[in-house]
Parts: structure tokens; sequence; C-alpha cells
């Protein structure tokens, strides 16, 4: 018997869920769908059965709607969101730790309205792409299409500063002048896996990484000299060599081909070493934002000690030391370690004490030997802190925990141990990576217990 087709239906999207979906509803009930934008009408396929819908078409658009500047938004993935509206993004993001916040600690809380940009784009000041080889191209660079290897290649992307666009442009161009091919990773030949380019838009200065998959690179000095010559803003190259079968971009051996092999940026006011492997805000109009936002949640005094966790190079402490009587700063990385320790000597600061630990492991240490500090500042990956590190917060009782998260997924998570002893005073998200799908807060907690 031929199966009878269910008609489809004609939805309104009324808003978003914690997984960022739009959401609607049909015969009274919530329905979640992707790639729709609030206030949408859309022709959708609803399952009843596996409890699915499926978007068919787009009948009217929102008027949160816009056409994406990138000619490849569809194709590429970068970025997910460039199809709405700069405002609608935020309200979208805020949306999202709003539901999440709901679901996890079963509470409505206040969200702040999303810090955002002015001109939310060419905001990055680093970009990495990866090379691969091309029949008619010969070379190309760009990101790989999500869940593959096959590379899209594009030489301007919105989010990425003009010049680090331009120099990837460049040394495709030189490569193939060369007639140098990329790697392939699976006949293990060719020279240029990856090109990294980091900014310090502040004092402009550039560092190029050219990631290879041996030491061999015919043709170097020739490379470099057509390099330098067309970028004369690039202030130093580095050859990373990696020759591994990793999704990681940097190996561990380098070599400094040009210049002194870092560059430097200033930051609120503050001088900060940038190497090629140490983590680094990637936005440093809204790392400002970020920093001042958290400091002020804090309300620092100059009696405090305050504990800076996951501290990467050290920003956030030294943006904090004068407003406190001492910052201990924990990373476990040991080039940002050691960035740190200099970035707090450039800047004449002496009220910061650096360890290179897991954060983990130094604050049980902490708790275990009865340190106090009034105030924690922690900023983990996106993978969140760990139950431990938590526990050890419990123990040590800072007057307050202001928490940076870039994944709001493991924040709400972490905050279900702190809330035990904390209550939530502000939620503040700051719009760091516009264009795309990425929700970046800061959380103030006091202690309410004694
Ligand atoms: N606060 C810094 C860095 C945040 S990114 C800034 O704003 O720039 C998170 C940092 O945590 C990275 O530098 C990473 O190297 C560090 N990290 C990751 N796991 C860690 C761990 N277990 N212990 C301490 N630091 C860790």
């Amino acid at each position: 018997m031929k199966e009878i087709k269910k008609p489809t239906e004609t939805v309104s999207i009324i808003g978003y869920n914690e997984k960022g979906n739009g959401t609607f509803l049909s015969n009274g009930m919530p329905w979640e769908i992707s790639n729709v934008v609030e206030k949408d009408v859309a022709e959708v396929d609803i399952n009843y059965k596996n409890r699915e819908a499926r978007l068919i078409r787009i009948k009217e658009k929102s008027p949160y709607r816009t056409k994406p500047k990138c000619p490849i938004f569809e194709k590429c993935g970068g970025c997910q969101i460039q199809h709405m509206i700069y405002s609608h993004q935020l309200e979208y993001k805020k949306r999202i730790v709003e539901e999440l916040f709901k679901k996890t600690l079963k509470k409505t809380y206040t969200i702040k309205p999303c810090l955002g940009m002015d001109n939310p784009y060419y905001y990055r000041n680093k970009n990495q792409m990866v090379f691969g080889n091309d029949p008619k191209l010969k070379v190309i660079s760009g990101f790989y299409v999500e869940g593959t290897h096959k590379v899209i290649n594009f030489d301007n992307c919105y989010l990425q500063d003009d010049v680090t666009n331009k120099i990837v442009a460049t040394i495709k161009d030189i490569m193939v002048k060369l007639r140098l091919s990329a790697y392939n990773e699976d006949r293990k030949t060719g020279l240029i896996r990856h090109v990294m380019v980091k900014r310090s838009f502040s004092l402009n200065e550039t560092m190029v990484i050219l990631v290879t998959g041996t030491e061999v690179f015919p043709g170097r000095n020739n490379f470099l000299k057509m390099l330098l010559a067309r970028h004369p803003e690039i202030t130093t190259v580095i050859q990373n060599i990696n020759p591994k079968e990793t999704s990681a971009v940097l190996g561990n051996k380098e070599i400094v081909l040009y210049g002194k092999g870092y560059i430097t940026d200033c930051l609120g006011g503050y001088i900060f070493k940038i190497s090629s492997q140490s983590f680094y805000q990637v936005n440093p109009k809204q790392t400002v934002v970020l920093y001042l936002t958290a400091l002020k949640l804090a309300n620092l005094s100059k009696t405090n000690t305050l504990l800076d966790a996951y501290s990467g190079v050290g920003t956030i402490g030294i943006f904090a030391s004068s407003l406190v009587d001492k910052v201990i700063s924990v990373e476990l990385e040991k080039s940002a370690h050691l960035d740190a320790i200099e970035n707090a000597k450039m800047n004449k600061i002496k009220n910061v004490r650096f360890f290179n630990d897991d954060a983990t492991r130094f604050l049980i240490n902490m708790a275990r030997r009865k340190e106090k500090v009034d105030v924690v500042i922690m900023d983990p990956p996106r993978s969140g802190s760990t139950p431990q590190f938590l526990q050890a917060i419990l123990m040590i009782k800072p007057q307050k925990v202001v928490y940076i998260s870039c994944n709001p997924y493991t924040l709400v998570n972490d905050l279900q141990t702190l809330i035990k002893d904390y209550e939530i005073n502000t939620i503040q998200p700051v719009d760091m990576f516009p264009q795309t799908n990425h929700v970046e807060c800061v959380v103030l907690m006091s202690r309410v217990k004694e």
C-alpha cells in the first residue's frame, strides 16, 4: 500500500532554544528546527513519530534576516549566523544563555544584553589557514569543510583582518611562482601545511608562521625575500615543523626565519608579548571590553588577593594588578607562563606571582594549605573546569568568583557546583566572535554561606 504523505505545515518561528535552534508550536506542542531565524514563516515537515521537524523552505523571511556579506558563507561553515542582522545576533546569543541557565539551573535568571561591536567584521587579529593542492589553482588555502579534509579555498574572510587575508593570498602566489606545492597528508609530500598570521593592531606588528611537514624548505631564501618585499608590515617569520598526523596545527620545533620570533601588542595601556604557541584572545577590541567587564563586576579593593586561574599570558592578572594588593596567576602551558612573567616585567608590575601548574592541582594544594584568596577570576578553556577545582573553591571560600567562559554549556555545568555556596549576581554576555555562534559570558557570583 502506498504510504499516505502528511501535508507539510506552515509555522512561525517564535524563538530559540538552548542549542540555538529555532522553536515553533504545532498543535500546542513545542518543536525545534535548525537554520531558521525568529519571525521566519517556514514550511516544515513534521515527523510526529520521531519528534523531528525538517525545514522545507522559508516562506516569509524574518525582518532579522540579512544577505550574508560573504559569498561562500553557506559552504564554508567558519561562521554560522552571518544571515542574521547584527543586533539580532546579540539577542540570539543572550537568548541561548537564558535558555541554558533555565534548563540546567532550573531558574529564570536575568541576562544582561550582550555587549557587541560597532563594526562586527574584520575583527580577528589571527588567522589560521590550511593549505592544499588543486589541479586548476595549484595551491589553495582556507578551512576544512566541516567533518572532512577537503579544503574550501578563499582569499578574503570577513572576520579576519585584511592584512592577514592579503598575506595568505601572497603566500599562495609565491608558492605557485616558485613551483612549491602544499603538503599532502596522505603522501607526506609537499611543503606548507598551514599558515598562521598573528597581528598586533595597536603596534602594527605582524608574525607569519609557516607550518611545514618537514624541516627541508626548498627555495626558502627566495620565498622570504618575495614575501617581505610585498609585505613590509611583516615583522617576524617563523617556520614551525609539524610532521605528525594530528589535528593540532603547530608542531614543537620552530626556526625563526626573520625578526625576533614574537610580536608585541598593546591592550588597555599594557603591553604583551605574543609568541607563536601561547593563547592570546583573537578579538582585541572586545578583549578590553571583556576584561574591564570582569574587573568592574569583581569590584576589587586594594587589600584583596586575587587568583587569576587559567591565566594564559597573564593578561587579566596584569589588568587587575593596580586594583589589588596581590595577584596569584596559574597557567598550565609553559610558553604562556614564560610570556606572562615577561609581560609583568615589561609592564613593571611586581605584585603578580605566576605559577606554571595545572589549575586543579594548584587549587587543591592551596585548599590543603588553607591559603585564602578574596576573589577568583577563572577563565578555563572550552571544556570548562573540573569538579575538583570547583570543590577546592568551595573550600578556599573566596568572597567572589568571576567566571569568564567561552562555552556556556560547560559554564552552566560548573555553576551547578558553585551555586551550593554562591549566588549568581550578574550574567553578562560579551560578543567576542560576531557572525559565529560562539557565546562568551562573564558571571559574577558572591558567597552566601559563612
Ligand atoms: N585568561 C587568558 C587565557 C584564557 S584561555 C586570556 O584571557 O587570554 C584558557 C587558558 O587555560 C589557556 O591559556 C590554556 O593554556 C590554559 N589551561 C588549559 N588547561 C589548563 C589547566 N588544566 N590548568 C591551568 N591552565 C590551563
